[in-house]
């Protein structure tokens, strides 16, 4: 069994988040320390720690995550101008929470995707 992080605390509004969006599937907040004018995670409501746990049953949890993605970035102003769409995996890609979560970073030019060596 997973180990709840902090963001189910978040989902179940027991500690304090701006919360953008939430239905039965999924929520939103504003990062806690945004890399870009715009960041907002998008999580899905039931604990999936990571990429590699994503199983068929969760599709339409992760379906609606790009879907309030796409209505968030409109209502953020910056749907034409275009945003960036994250989701990291254990070590190497940088996670450090486990609870799976997808990044919607805008507001400024975020430019090609280059990994630091
Ligand atoms: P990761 O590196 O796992 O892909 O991203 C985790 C993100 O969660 C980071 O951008 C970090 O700033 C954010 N974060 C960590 N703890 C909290 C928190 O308690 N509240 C909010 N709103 N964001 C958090």
């Amino acid at each position: 069994m997973a180990e709840e992080t902090i963001f189910s605390k978040i989902i179940r509004r027991e500690i304090p988040a701006d919360i953008l969006y939430q239905d039965d599937l999924v929520t939103a907040f504003c990062d806690i320390a945004p890399k870009a004018p715009t960041h907002i995670l998008i999580v899905p409501n039931h604990l999936i720690p990571t990429v590699n746990d994503v199983k068929s049953s969760d599709e339409k949890a992760l379906g609606r995550m790009i879907t309030v993605a796409a209505k968030l970035a409109d209502e953020a102003g910056i749907a034409d101008d275009g945003y960036r769409l994250v989701i990291n995996c254990n070590k190497h890609g940088g996670q450090e929470v486990y609870h799976i979560h997808m990044h919607l970073l805008g507001g400024q030019y975020i430019g090609p995707l280059v990994a630091s060596r």
